[in-house]
């Protein structure tokens, strides 16, 4: 499975992307830039500035990387694919999402024609029209 491939020190994600045939064309997890380690900012957040402007997160996106997967392995597939994502906690467990929030993410999966974004909440789990996803992760508020 994608997430336990995860080498953030923060949190463990994975995204499969699934066409729209039900075949998985794009993988990821959430790790610094080519899996490279020394390029771990994990626990550096304390080191940006307060006036940093741009995306906090340390590592990659796993949604991200499953695009970038897609992209170069399944092009022709992307349009009209499912995107599922999932979190670990701390004991390896299936973690709820909260409200779609990550603009870099939404985007993208906008920009690449991906129709659907899937999230496990305690609700259960929801199937998201990515247009409404990235609306709602505009309007996220903490
Ligand atoms: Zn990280
Ligand atoms: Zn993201």
């Amino acid at each position: 499975m994608e997430v336990r491939k995860a080498l953030c020190l923060r949190s463990q994600c994975g995204t499969v992307i699934v066409n729209s045939a039900g075949v998985i064309i794009g993988r990821g997890y959430n790790a610094p830039p080519q899996d490279d380690i020394s390029l771990r900012r994990c626990h550096r957040k304390h080191e940006l500035d307060a006036t940093f402007k741009s995306d906090k997160t340390c590592c990659v996106h796993a949604e991200q990387r499953a695009i970038m997967d897609a992209l170069r392995n399944n092009t022709d597939n992307i349009k009209g694919s499912t995107l599922y994502f999932l979190r670990l906690d701390e004991q390896g467990e299936m973690k709820s999402s909260g409200n779609p929030y990550c603009t870099i993410c939404s985007k993208m999966a906008l920009d690449v024609g991906s129709k659907y974004f899937v999230l496990y909440h305690k609700e259960g789990i929801v199937v998201y029209d990515t247009k409404e996803y990235n609306e709602l992760s505009f309007a996220y508020k903490e």
